[in-house]
């Protein structure tokens, strides 16, 4: 039997706003902050307070949903959504239920088939709850709480079931992490927790229509909580998607319930069924207010959008002539597309910019990985400040010029990295620069021929591959500065005499 598989998915991402949803206290990094160190009577629950809506986060949510092309409904509604956790000191959390703060949206994703819009469903402001650490200490269990994340603005970005399979999730989930960075509402740290996924997966048969030309019905959905990687993401949804397969080949039917991940074991496990599903009990927040956001403020947070990844993808394929291999690197960050346009603005009209690209993407980008020690060296702008554009604007142009071979420039991009010192400062002080004098090449060419007979001899004979061993002696001699193509030549001319 073929299945196709149905993923519909639901993000929580963090807004990186100052202060949280609806207090004063401010936003840390939960991860390395001392616990409890930002709660206040409105965050940790207290009797009698009252939550105040947070405008950052209101237009940080507004802007996501404009990128997203979704509509931006002019009032909104805050709702309660009542369950008991320790993590959740009121005991509710605020969210918004029946009317989001924007609806009808779009993303379109890439994957190795080309690519697909993916609609969106809705788009609502929320809190975070505070975290849990489990600790055993002299033989008994503690759970610890950390009411710092408690309040945090969040925002959730809801999927139609429009996904079919792992790998466009994770396209999905990365191009959001992509959009969530350029708007700079969202660090996009996954291992900070910042953004979650939750994904509903079912799977159906295949090529079987619905009633009356209606599309399909959709197989029963289990739900996967807190998923925080796209790693996580695609192995989860794999394992779901062969889990229920197997379920429906031998005959039976899937359960709706909702599961958790175990990274470990990299199964699902059961966390409840559907009989135990939670009644939120959701009514509207009876302390806040319709939130009622005017047009002109939508059409000013609209105006100032800044150009967003699949847009600026494009657009560099089509004006720098990249492969979208190397465009999909470039835009994949902000501040690294910002980086990539400024060094072309550097670069004489007769250099591709292409070049430019491979540099930034071979040499520079292993330099800054190496340096970080992790894979988010793109965000350390520490590392980008070590060669700034400008300069390697520079660097390309001396090389383009003939000045310096690739391999000494290497060597002066390691060294402008290590010192923050410019290309032509580094290239004068250790005296790299190429050496394309033809009279001088050739004494070290026929130096090399007299102190390597035997070689030249079989060269003569026949041998012709023995050339290299030769070209090599001959740049030993001018400890690599010489110009390749002048001794390639020469060489030619002398060993055919
Ligand atoms: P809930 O809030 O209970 O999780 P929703 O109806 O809001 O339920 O759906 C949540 C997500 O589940 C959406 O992303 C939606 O696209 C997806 N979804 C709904 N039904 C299915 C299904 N049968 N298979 C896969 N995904 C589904
Ligand atoms: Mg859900
Ligand atoms: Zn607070």
């Amino acid at each position: 039997m073929e299945f196709e598989p149905v993923i519909g998915l639901e993000v929580h991402a963090e807004l990186r706003t100052k202060s949280k949803m609806f207090c004063a206290c401010e936003v840390v990094d939960s991860t390395t902050a001392a616990p409890n160190t930002t709660v206040c009577p409105v965050c940790s629950g207290m009797p009698g307070t009252l939550p105040v809506v947070n405008q950052k986060a209101v237009e940080f949510g507004i802007r996501v949903a404009l990128a997203l092309e979704c509509e931006v409904q002019q009032t909104s509604i805050f709702a309660r959504k009542n369950y008991f956790y320790p993590d959740l000191p009121k005991g509710y959390q605020i969210s918004q239920y029946e009317q989001p703060l924007a609806i009808n949206g779009k993303l379109i994703i890439r994957t190795s088939e080309g690519e697909q819009t993916i609609r969106l469903r809705r788009v609502h402001l929320e809190e975070d709850t505070g975290k849990l650490t489990h600790v055993e200490r002299d033989g008994k269990s503690y759970s610890l709480v950390d009411l710092n994340r408690a309040g945090v603005p969040l925002l959730e970005i809801v999927s139609e079931p429009d996904l079919h399979s792992a790998d466009a999730a994770r396209a999905y989930g990365e191009a959001l992490r992509d959009i969530l960075r350029y708007l700079g509402v969202n660090s996009g740290d996954m291992e900070k927790g910042v953004i979650r996924f939750e994904a509903n997966v079912s799977v159906r048969k295949k090529g079987i229509a619905g009633a009356d030309g209606h599309p399909p019905l959709l197989g029963i959905r289990t739900e996967v909580k807190n998923l925080n990687s796209f790693r996580a993401l695609e192995r989860a949804i794999e394992y779901e998607i062969e889990r229920q397969s197997k379920i429906i080949e031998a005959g039976r039917t899937v359960e709706q319930e909702t599961l958790g991940w175990n990274e470990a074991r990299g199964a699902t496990y059961s966390q409840r069924s559907k009989e135990d599903a939670h009644d939120y009990r959701y009514f509207p927040e009876p302390d806040l207010p319709p939130l009622v956001v005017e047009q002109n403020w939508i059409d000013e947070i609209k105006s100032k959008l800044p150009e967003l990844p699949r847009a600026r993808y494009l657009r560099f394929i089509e004006d720098y002539g990249l492969t979208a291999y190397d465009a999909a690197r470039l835009t994949e960050e902000k501040e690294v597309a910002d980086y990539f346009e400024s060094a072309v603005r550097g670069l004489p009209s007769t250099v591709q910019p292409k070049v430019a690209a491979n540099w930034m993407l071979g040499d520079l980008f292993s330099l800054m990985n190496q340096a970080s020690k992790t894979s988010e060296f793109f965000k350390n702008s520490e590392a980008w400040n070590r060669v700034r554009p400008e300069a390697l604007a520079e660097l390309v142009k001396i090389v383009s010029e003939g000045q310096i071979n690739q391999t000494s420039a290497r060597e002066v991009l390691n060294e402008m990295f290590e010192s923050g010192r410019g290309a032509a400062e580094i290239i004068a002080a250790r005296g790299l620069k190429q050496v394309s004098d033809e009279s001088f090449i050739a004494e070290l060419v026929s130096q090399a021929l007299k102190e390597n007979p035997n070689e030249a001899a079989s060269f003569r004979s026949g041998k012709t591959g023995v050339v290299n061993f030769l070209f090599g002696q001959v740049m030993k001699k001018a400890a690599g500065r010489a110009n390749p193509q002048v001794v390639r030549a020469e060489l030619e001319k002398q060993l055919a005499q």
